[in-house]
């Protein structure tokens, strides 16, 4: 058996690799496959040329139909390519490559070639884009997760009897892995990313230690905009002296004991404190995020990790920890929550290993993973920090973002300043 592969490249919904395994017999598979990407054919030389480049003409599409109409009997596999092209649009820009993995910096050039081809000019320019990205393209591989798929992706070992939980390092013998553990939690709207590698207990500590905290802090921006938790209910808050809930699809409502309220004698209040009777510790903010990153990041990086392990398992301790880059914005909103990591891929010491990037409501938090044995440095003083940001100049050169402690150790009840503003209490009352 003999097998042809292509590495498909678009800017839109094709991609993957394309596999076909066929028999010396049927190697003419191949030539009518190239033929259908205008392949040309010289036979003296033995060589036979394609242009990565390709388009989706008309012309393309009547050269695939012929082609999947001759092997569909043969090869049933073939039957999908229509299906796969047709989420392109008409006469759009894509490339057919060999299939080796892509990095980043290769993925980005492709892209902004395919981004010119058809005719779409990113918002910023070349010598902003490498302003602003240039230093983490050199020195980082992003990885991203689409949500968009109808699927969930279940990240780590598939096969129940082979998992080992990278939180506890133990496998089936001595731990259960009943339960479905989600990457990120569900109270946060996370449906899609679940981490295979994460046992009952471990799911159970984490769950009732520091992402209770995490949720709980994010609960007003939930309540706000009707995140679903696990019971699929849009949750409320109900604390010490006030009631927050939506009372129908699109209406908030606060109520809250007179005395917490400050301001004008009559009239609209001006601000107020929301207690919420909860206790948390804010460094489980942090470790909170950092478990997130744990749990999508490939299995072979987990090794790294061990020291970082121990501390969100509260097995070890931290008094200080690197300051959290924090924007409060509108501009990259998403009701899901959303993860990106940035892994270094070289020996640069300056940088640290993992960052990651985590999204939810209006809510940005840009974070180091701490204690990688691939640094060598704390990222605590103030120099080191900055070589970090100078790196990440997208967000040291982006208003707004406050660079905030969540290093805190101590149970502390949360509790909400909310001011209200003329025109905002309108539209949120
Ligand atoms: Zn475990």
């Amino acid at each position: 058996m003999n097998n042809f592969g292509i590495l498909f490249f678009s800017t839109s919904q094709l991609g993957g690799i394309l596999d076909i395994g066929y028999t010396s017999e049927q190697s003419e598979i191949i030539t009518d496959l190239l033929y259908v990407f205008d392949a040309k054919f010289d036979v003296d030389k033995q060589e036979v040329s394609v242009d990565y480049k390709q388009k989706y003409t008309t012309l393309f599409q009547a050269r695939l139909k012929v082609f999947i109409e001759k092997y569909k009997s043969v090869l049933p596999s073939v039957q999908k390519l229509g299906a796969r092209f047709g989420k392109l649009e008409q006469d759009e820009w894509f490339f057919i490559l060999p299939p080796i993995e892509l990095n980043t910096k290769q993925k980005y050039n492709l892209e902004e070639e395919l981004d010119i081809l058809n005719g779409r000019k990113s918002s910023l320019n070349e010598e902003q884009l490498q302003k602003f990205f240039g230093d983490v393209l050199d020195n980082y591989e992003i990885i991203t997760f689409d949500l968009d798929k109808d699927k969930k992706i279940k990240i780590g070992e598939g096969q129940k009897n082979k998992r080992i939980c990278r939180f506890c390092q133990r496998g089936i013998s001595d731990v259960s892995f009943t339960q479905e553990a989600h990457a990120i939690s569900e109270a946060l709207g996370n449906k899609k990313l679940i981490l295979n590698e994460e046992c009952d207990n471990c799911n159970k500590f984490f769950d009732e230690n520091i992402e209770r905290d995490f949720i709980y802090y994010h609960d007003l921006a939930r309540t706000m905009f009707g995140i679903k938790n696990k019971k699929n209910e849009v949750p409320e808050m109900k604390g010490i002296d006030f009631h927050f809930y939506q009372s129908n699809e699109n209406n908030l409502s606060i109520a809250v004991v007179s005395d917490s309220i400050s301001g004008e004698k009559s009239g609209t209040p001006e601000s107020t404190v929301f207690r919420t009777g909860n206790k948390i510790k804010i460094q489980n903010i942090y470790k909170t995020l950092c478990k997130f990153s744990l749990s999508v990041i490939g299995s072979e990086h987990v090794s790294h990790f061990c020291e970082t392990i121990r501390w969100i398992k509260d097995e070890k301790e931290a008094t200080a920890l690197p300051k959290i880059a924090v924007l409060n914005s509108y501009d990259f909103f998403t009701k899901r929550p959303e993860l990106n990591l940035y892994l270094r891929n070289n020996n640069n010491k300056k940088l640290p290993y993992l960052v990651g990037e985590f999204r939810f409501t209006f809510y940005m938090y840009i974070f180091i993973v701490p204690f990688s044995d691939k640094d060598s440095r704390d990222f605590l003083s103030e120099e080191d920090y900055e070589d970090f940001l100078n790196c990440f100049n997208h967000v040291k050169s982006k208003e707004g973002f406050e660079y905030i402690d969540f290093s805190q150790n101590v149970e502390r009840e949360l509790s909400f300043n909310i001011n209200f503003e003329k025109e905002k209490t309108d539209k949120i009352l």
